[in-house]
């Protein structure tokens, strides 16, 4: 865990430091885009999931994970020029000063730390807090305005421990058709069935299994799996499989008599119509949330994706909380 201390208290927040535009947040005071929706001409992106990383921006600052991962998804459109960079290198982008930090939601995910005249500004992108194996650990990060993804910023969710999730796995004694997203959940669940059902084999989709090489290429090598082949299945009739697939190919699967679905996720709706639940996410609930805020003692919170009315009303006349768009 890094941990950066530099805070004053006598500083001036500036209100537009980070806006919300069609193609995304956008400084101005440094003229660059973060995780931009649509191609723009210099994005500072958090990590490749696609909802942050869109392909064919002229100029990205990222990770290596993230640049890696993205040139294996788009190929050849994921940007005109990547400009890597390591966690903890001090950068600057026009008059802003840059830093990444881990976020601990899949490899390679940073935090965005800007300072500018003296202000710090940390944006998570999406965060955890639980442990996980397969990517680095959240880095704790001070800062004077925390902008944070406020996905499951309600009391009422509470994520369970995944090892007790995953445990569930192990009492079924069919073949298991397990839903995840190709990037970080599904390497996530298949170390967690490798350390916690191992007698459990794991079969992968394709699709996950380009993102699986990604990872061992930046030496996560403790996964066991195979890739999914229809023979083997049937060749091993009394062995127990875990088939992880992407949402696509769960969503769009006829239930077959034997098999039993499952999808890996903290949102409810996702867990209906499946024989077993398992609430693993990848983002912090609200604990977790409030955890963090309380490290990185900000003193202004702007929150994005989600609504964030319930930190408002959680830190009334304490910290003033503002949506970001
Ligand atoms: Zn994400
Ligand atoms: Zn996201």
């Amino acid at each position: 865990m890094n941990i950066s201390i530099i805070r004053s208290n006598e500083v001036n927040i500036i209100d537009d430091f980070i806006i919300q535009t069609t193609s995304g947040l956008y400084c101005k005071y440094g003229d660059f885009h973060i995780d931009p929706k649509m191609p723009v001409t210099c994005a500072i992106i958090s990590h490749a999931h696609a909802d942050h990383a869109c392909p064919g921006n002229l100029e990205v600052y990222c990770t290596r994970a993230t640049q890696a991962i993205m040139e294996s998804r788009y190929s050849g459109q994921a940007s005109f020029r990547f400009i890597p960079k390591d966690f903890y290198q001090e950068f600057f982008v026009n008059d802003v000063q840059i830093q990444l930090f881990s976020a601990g939601h899949v490899l390679g995910s940073a935090q965005i730390l800007m300072v500018y005249k003296g202000v710090r500004y940390l944006y998570t992108g999406d965060y955890k807090i639980q442990e996980d194996a397969t990517c680095e650990p959240i880095d704790y990060v001070k800062a004077n305005v925390l902008i944070t993804e406020s996905t499951f910023a309600n009391p009422e969710i509470n994520h369970p421990d995944p090892e007790t999730e995953i445990r569930k796995l192990c009492g079924i004694s069919y073949n298991i058709l397990l839903g995840a997203y190709p990037l970080g959940k599904a390497q996530r669940i298949n170390q967690l069935i490798n350390i916690h059902c191992p007698d459990k084999i794991v079969l992968l989709h394709h699709s996950i299994m380009r993102i699986h090489k990604v990872y061992e290429q930046f030496g996560i090598n403790k996964l066991i799996y195979k890739a999914y082949d229809r023979k083997i299945m049937k060749q091993n009739r009394f062995k127990e499989f875990v088939y992880i697939v992407p949402p696509i190919t769960f969503n769009s699967s006829i239930r077959k008599g034997d098999m039993v679905k499952v999808f890996a996720s903290g949102w409810e709706h996702l867990q209906r119509n499946n024989s077993v639940s398992l609430y693993i996410s990848d983002h912090v609930d609200w604990n977790d949330i409030l955890d963090y805020i309380k490290y990185v003692e900000p003193q202004e919170i702007w929150t994005i994706h989600g609504d964030g009315h319930k930190l408002a009303g959680y830190y009334k006349d304490r910290i003033p909380v503002k949506k970001l768009g």
